[in-house]
């Protein structure tokens, strides 16, 4: 059975790992990357806030070495899910089982005058390059705006806030700095009420302003103002955008979208396209977008596909459930458990926030790494991982 397997993140690299893990040399899988290596969404914190180097968080995909399983670097120029085909600037593969896991592209340059006058912090090249940006940084109003959703990692933007402060305040500037956040969620982490709690305490201690149920739609880099969708403005002298999501064009273009994401079974992971899976940030499957859910769907297909290769019956389906963890600056992070079923509320289960969580997230990327890439890693004492 060939399996091609579009896109190394989170989902891509679970999905690849768990195939070979479980049939070795009987697994034929395709990994297909643009890439050169992955970065995880939480190394983009460490780097962008100078806790670590952009060389200490880069994981080159020659380094995925699996039995069955073939990296590609190549861009995927064309996807045909009726004949799961893909064409790519590397040539083309026929599959038996296709998994599509491209992710979310960003698109700072859809929010008028951010790419112009202001930063976002959501891609590699926008993060690593906020080091600089950060280091000359003299104090001053700092705002953290989503300006679209859906958004990947919903905590990132509390996040940056709160690290924001720390930032600011190891280095003298806070007196002189204001720091606030606009989000388009009426609480910070709508499924855990506690969490929601402890982190508008956070922010209220440490004095960031709250901005709920706002998107910011423009910046006006002449002015330094911020345009919100309501109309409301606010001045800035540095703006750290999340910028707009969409699928890569190459999946709007396959036909597999139904408002903008491609529609799975939540529980199979299965599109309308027989034998054609889809896992995390491409997709609409009711889960926020992030590592955990995509890691937790990719692991529900492979098995899906272990099954088959066997002879087995289905596999346990999706439950919907992940571990996000929330640094929450200070040396602390705290955990929060969700769980998101089909036609439920999601709820969450808030632990935290621990100087002993801080070590449970170093070791989340720590056994990726090794799992994925084969190789020891250690994230950054204190930090995100
Ligand atoms: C600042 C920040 C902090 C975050 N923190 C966390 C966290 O703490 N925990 C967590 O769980 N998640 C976190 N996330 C979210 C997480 O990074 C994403 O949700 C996750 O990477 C999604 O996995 P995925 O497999 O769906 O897609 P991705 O990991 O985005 O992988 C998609 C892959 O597809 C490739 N691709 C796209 N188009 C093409 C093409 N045409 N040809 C070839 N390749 C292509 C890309 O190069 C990419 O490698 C964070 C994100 C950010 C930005």
């Amino acid at each position: 059975m060939r399996v091609v397997v579009l896109g190394a993140g989170f989902g891509g690299l679970e999905v690849s790992t768990r195939l070979s893990e479980a049939l070795g040399d009987g697994a034929d899988v395709v990994l297909i990357d643009k890439a050169d290596g992955f970065v995880f969404g939480f190394s983009k914190l460490d780097v962008m806030f100078g806790r670590t180097t952009q060389d200490a968080v880069f994981h080159p995909y020659t380094q995925v070495v699996k039995p069955g399983v073939r990296v590609v670097q190549a861009t995927i120029e064309a996807i045909d899910p009726a004949a799961k085909r893909v064409d790519t600037d590397a040539g083309s593969f026929d599959a038996d089982v296709l998994v599509v896991a491209l992710g979310a592209d960003l698109h700072p340059e859809a929010t008028p005058g951010l790419v112009e006058g202001g930063h976002e912090f959501y891609t590699v090249a926008g993060a690593f390059g906020l080091r600089d940006v950060l280091a000359d940084f003299d104090g001053g109003r700092v705002i953290v705006g989503v300006t679209s959703t859906p958004f990947k990692c919903p905590p990132a933007p509390s996040e940056t806030a709160l690290l924001m402060h720390d930032f600011l305040t190891e280095r003298g500037l806070r007196d002189r700095s204001e720091v606030s956040l606009v989000m388009p969620l009426p609480v910070p982490i709508p499924p855990s009420p506690d969490a929601s709690t402890a982190l508008l305490q956070a922010f209220a201690e440490r004095g960031i302003g709250w901005f709920p149920e706002q998107l910011v739609r423009e910046l006006d880099p002449a002015t330094k103002v911020a345009h919100f969708a309501d109309g409301m403005e606010m001045p800035y002298d540095l703006f750290l955008g999340v910028p707009v999501h969409r699928v890569p064009p190459v999946v709007a273009e396959s036909g597999m979208c139904v408002d903008g994401w491609v529609p799975v079974d939540p529980i199979t992971l299965e599109t309308a396209f027989p034998d054609v899976y889809a896992v995390g940030d491409v997709t609409s499957v009711g889960t926020p977008k992030a590592g955990v859910f995509a890691e937790g769907q990719g692991a529900v297909v492979a098995d899906a596909i272990i099954a088959r290769h066997r002879g087995d019956d289905g596999a346990a389906g999706y439950d919907g459930r992940g571990i996000c963890y929330l640094e929450f600056g200070q040396q602390q992070v705290a955990k929060v458990d969700v769980v998101f079923r089909p036609g439920q509320p999601p709820t969450g289960i808030w632990m935290g926030p621990t100087g002993e969580s801080v070590a449970d997230k170093a070791e989340f990327g720590t056994s990726r790494i090794s799992r994925w890439f084969g190789r020891e890693w250690t994230a950054v004492p204190g930090s995100t991982g």
